[in-house]
């Protein structure tokens, strides 16, 4: 271990040609240079591979108070049909029809409502949140998809609860996750505009929930609202921008930039664009940022309207290209380097190492989850093979037929094999972008019980093509393509294989079609 002064390193860099601006207090010095600094000391380096370069996000900042508020990110859930996508679609009309004339809305996976463009600006407190940044998937397969991966997005859920149907099996199960993940929560009653609908029975049913609304007394904030006639919308947004205050959302919009990859997906003339939710500094046109195992000078940033924009404060949903590979979908963003506006190529050869770092990290790792699953399947056969020598032992004993045993023993564990194999729904899932790729795994994988049940075999972006054809007949999958297309040639290809592919663009008629198919595996009743 070497320890210098930061005036003498700077002094002897400087003798070295390594320029200055290498070498601050607050700088990672890369091992190369490292040891070029250590031979420069009369020593002999030893570069630690296993410590090697990754980027690392700044600490949380002592003290937040002082910091500016952010919007808050809410995303829309409840039960089936109870109008998420419904009230999704006015709330971002409004945000559209808030901008300028003829601005269009682009799925980026995520879009801003400004308070202003619903609420009476008087009423809105200097200082506080300006907008509401809504995630555009509903669905709690979308928000567990995210989390999974460890990408704690969402500050608050809405719960859609339709006026007309009352608490349902999904709504309870909204409830047991906002429970467990501790963010906000807003009730919003939807269909009001339905006539003869029955309030006191929704707050009945959801005071059996332990749901007790702030209007009775109780403490979650609720709003009748009619997604369909636009009606109630101030007052969620209202309701949304207060309850973010009181939650006290705030970040840094100064620094380096960090945020969360909502989806990915491959444009025709962009190339690889993913949209971005930031957290924390602001992100510039020119930046260098990392994301898994691949990175991006920005080169473009269009926010949800399709507009190009020059920086993305937190909050923002941003659309980015200039991406090396894809990244995917619950991915974080980092940023080596803060260096402003035009100054963004700074840190290239940071990620460029990061990456490399990264990809390196997760070749080691699966080759210990690999050896790892080889351990216990050995130990798994050790035992067993001690089972059955005591057996054999006890057979030997009785003066049993051991070879017999041992024939019927083989015989009964090929027909069980071949019944697990049988109890598999093998499937090659594909979307249009990578936050519905997870969106739908999530939904998929748990359907089934402990005899049959579904296996993703892969996942990919984009439309269905002929290497999905390949491998579905190569492991006897099902093609399954949601919100894509399957070009005709790709069908008349499957179908003449007999390889079953189905594309579909509405997510439970998608679960019921792969719910039905996975029951067609149960033996049958005798
Ligand atoms: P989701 O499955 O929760 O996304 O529900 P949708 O938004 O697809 O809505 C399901 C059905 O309810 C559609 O036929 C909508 O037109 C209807 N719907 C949604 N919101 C309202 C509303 O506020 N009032 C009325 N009357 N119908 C609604």
């Amino acid at each position: 271990m070497v320890d210098v002064r930061l005036g003498v390193l700077q002094a002897r860099m400087r003798r070295m040609g390594m320029g200055e601006e290498e070498c601050h207090s607050d700088n990672y010095l890369m091992s190369e240079d490292a040891s070029l600094v250590v031979m420069e000391f009369g020593m002999n380096p030893i570069v630690d591979e296993e410590r090697s370069f990754d980027i690392y996000p700044d600490p949380p900042e002592a003290d937040s108070s002082a910091l500016p508020l952010r919007p808050p990110v809410v995303t829309i859930m409840g039960h089936v049909d109870h109008g998420k996508t419904t009230l999704l679609d006015s709330l971002r009309h409004t945000s559209v029809a808030s901008g300028e004339a003829g601005g269009i809305t682009q799925h980026i996976g995520a879009f801003s409502v400004p308070l202003a463009s619903l609420v009476n600006s008087e009423s809105l407190s200097e200082g506080g949140v300006k907008s509401i940044t809504f995630l555009d998937t509903p669905g709690h397969a979308a928000f567990t998809g995210m989390r999974a991966r460890g990408a704690s997005v969402t500050d608050i859920v809405v719960l859609v609860v339709a006026a007309d149907d009352g608490v349902m099996p999904q709504t309870k199960e909204v409830l047991e996750l906002v429970k467990k993940s501790g963010v906000g929560l807003v009730v919003a009653i939807n269909k009001c505009d339905k006539p003869g609908v029955d309030f006191e029975r929704v707050k009945g049913a959801l005071g059996a929930e332990q749901i007790h609304l702030e209007k009775d007394g109780g403490d979650v904030p609720s709003v009748k609202v009619s997604g369909l006639k636009g009606q109630g919308l101030d007052t969620l947004v209202e309701t949304l921008g207060v309850l973010a205050e009181v939650r006290d959302l705030r970040a840094s919009v100064e620094g380096r930039g960090e945020g969360w990859v909502l989806e990915s997906r491959v444009e025709r003339g962009r190339g690889n664009s993913a949209t971005i939710l930031v957290t924390r500094g602001t992100l510039h046109v020119g930046s260098v940022i990392i994301a898994g195992t691949t990175w991006c000078k920005i080169r473009q940033m269009l926010d949800d309207k399709n507009k190009p924009i020059k920086s993305a404060p937190p909050g923002t949903p941003v659309n980015i290209t200039g991406w090396k590979d894809l990244p995917l979908a619950g991915d974080k963003i980092l940023q080596p380097y803060d260096y402003g506006v035009g100054k963004g190529n700074k840190g290239e050869d940071e990620v460029k190492r990061a990456v490399a770092n990264r990809i390196r990290d997760k070749e080691r790792k699966a080759l210990m989850n690999d050896v790892e699953v080889i351990n216990e399947k050995r130990r798994i056969e050790r035992e067993r093979q001690v089972e059955e020598e005591a057996r054999h032992e006890a057979i030997k004993a009785e003066g049993g037929d051991v070879s017999a045993a041992i024939r019927s023993e083989e015989r009964r564990l090929k027909r069980e094999e071949e019944e697990r194999g049988k109890k598999e729904l093998r499937l090659i899932v594909r979307a249009d972008v990578s936050g519905t790729v997870e969106a739908v795994v999530g939904a998929l994988e748990g359907i089934g019980n402990n005899e049959v049940g579904v296996k993703i075999i892969h996942t990919d972006v984009g439309d269905v093509s002929d290497s999905d054809i390949a491998m579905a007949e190569a492991s006897d999958a099902t093609i399954i393509g949601f919100s894509v297309k399957a070009p005709r040639s790709i069908e008349t290809l499957a179908s003449s294989k007999n390889i079953p592919l189905h594309t579909e663009s509405v997510i439970y008629r998608l679960i019921e079609l792969v719910r039905t198919k996975v029951a067609g595996l149960l033996p049958p009743i005798v």
